[in-house]
């Protein structure tokens, strides 16, 4: 294979907010290895800008994101995001779903019993812009015993109806094509009977994936139970909120799994950051496990288009791991900087290999 003309190579603009806690360290490990991908696949450029914006600058200025920041973002073609949710970031870009593929990565125990790698293999599609967090609710007589507080549910036709597609096309991309709505309408007899009146009528435009509906309490015991019998699942802001940190628990550790924030209409820039906080008791330790990012920046390159180079990404990183070379939070003893290092020669032996089998 001849190297592309520089001209003829796609480029990617990233925006890089290491943010708070082991942040920045997971981030750093997490370009190096996207710059070593996109130098060995050779047929796209990455660039990065940094974005100094944490919970210090916000003791500093009193916000997060300066003034004319959101329009700084917009000039890039994705955020890669370290530690500390950013709510400032998805609503003004409109990142209405949350998307958190889950599965257990071999070399990584799930606390299931007898479940391994294959048992457990989920997206789950959190809808991200309005549902029980849309903020609209009140307290009146504050303190007083008949003090009363309202958090009120918010479901619009057309959120949900756009989630509920959005969900159905990534069911529909997978090989089992199978997508579970979750839902309480035996109880929440409005918002949640509308939300399974839209993915009925929606799953009539995706005939060749099964439908299946579940009561969020129940999805519990199934999550647990029969793990292999779920693929894709979508569900309210908040169902899906408890649901991917149970799911992430079951896939073995918070160290390993990626979240992203989606504008699938793509006028916005996407958001990508690995699901665990800024986890400050291991801070600047150099310990803090770089997987999550890993899996994070290749969800990152799919949705750029890059679909080789995060098969690629994620693939090394798991024989990273399923080598044994993994942090503590895995149960071994390797720094942040060792598995960084063993996925970035394992890029290089993964495309050198490619290369050689097509010559
Ligand atoms: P936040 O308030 O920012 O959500 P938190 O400390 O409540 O932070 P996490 O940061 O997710 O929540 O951390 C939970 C636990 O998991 C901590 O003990 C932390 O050390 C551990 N942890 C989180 N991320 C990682 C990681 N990447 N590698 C190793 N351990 C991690």
């Amino acid at each position: 294979m001849s190297p592309m003309a520089v001209s003829d190579r796609r480029t990617h603009s990233i925006a890089c907010i290491p943010a708070d806690g082991i942040g920045p360290e997971v981030i750093s490990a997490g370009v190096e290895v996207l710059k070593t991908v996109a130098a060995a696949d050779g047929t796209f450029d990455l660039t990065f800008e940094d974005y100094d914006w944490s919970s210090e600058t916000y003791k500093q200025t009193g916000k997060y994101i300066p003034d004319g920041g959101l329009d700084q973002l917009r000039k890039h073609d994705a955020i890669l995001f370290g530690a500390v949710g950013a709510p400032a970031i998805c609503q003004p870009f409109q990142q209405y779903a949350n998307v958190r593929p889950t599965k257990i990565l071999r070399g990584t125990q799930s606390p299931l019993r007898n479940a391994t790698s294959g048992d457990l293999d989920w997206v789950i599609i959190r809808e991200n812009s309005e549902g029980e967090y849309a903020g609209q609710g009140g307290r009146s007589h504050k303190g007083m015993p008949w003090e009363v507080a309202t958090e009120v549910s918010i479901f619009t036709r057309h959120a949900v109806e756009r989630l509920i597609r959005f969900a159905f096309e990534i069911a529909q991309s997978r090989p089992r094509k199978h997508i579970t709505v979750v839902t309480k309408s035996n109880a929440q007899r409005n918002g949640m009977v509308m939300w399974d009146e839209v993915a009925s009528e929606v799953a009539k435009d995706f005939s060749d994936v099964t439908v299946e509906k579940m009561l969020v309490d129940a999805m519990t015991c199934r999550m647990v139970l029969q793990p292999k019998s779920l693929d894709t699942i979508v569900a309210t802001n908040l169902h899906a909120d408890i649901l991917s940190d149970l799911a992430a628990a079951l896939a073995g550790s918070i160290g390993i799994a990626p979240t992203s924030n989606l504008d699938p209409t793509r006028k916005n820039p996407s958001m990508f950051e690995p699901i665990h906080g800024s986890a400050f008791d291991i801070t600047g330790k150099g310990v803090a496990n770089p997987v999550a990012t890993f899996w994070t920046a290749a969800e990152m390159l799919k949705w750029l288009g890059e679909h080789n180079a995060a098969e690629t990404l994620l693939e090394c990183t798991e024989k990273v791991c399923e080598s044994g070379l993994v942090t503590r939070d895995l149960g071994g003893t390797a720094n942040t900087k060792e598995v960084t290092q063993a996925v970035c020669e394992q890029i290089k032996k993964a495309y050198a290999t490619t290369a050689k089998a097509s010559n």
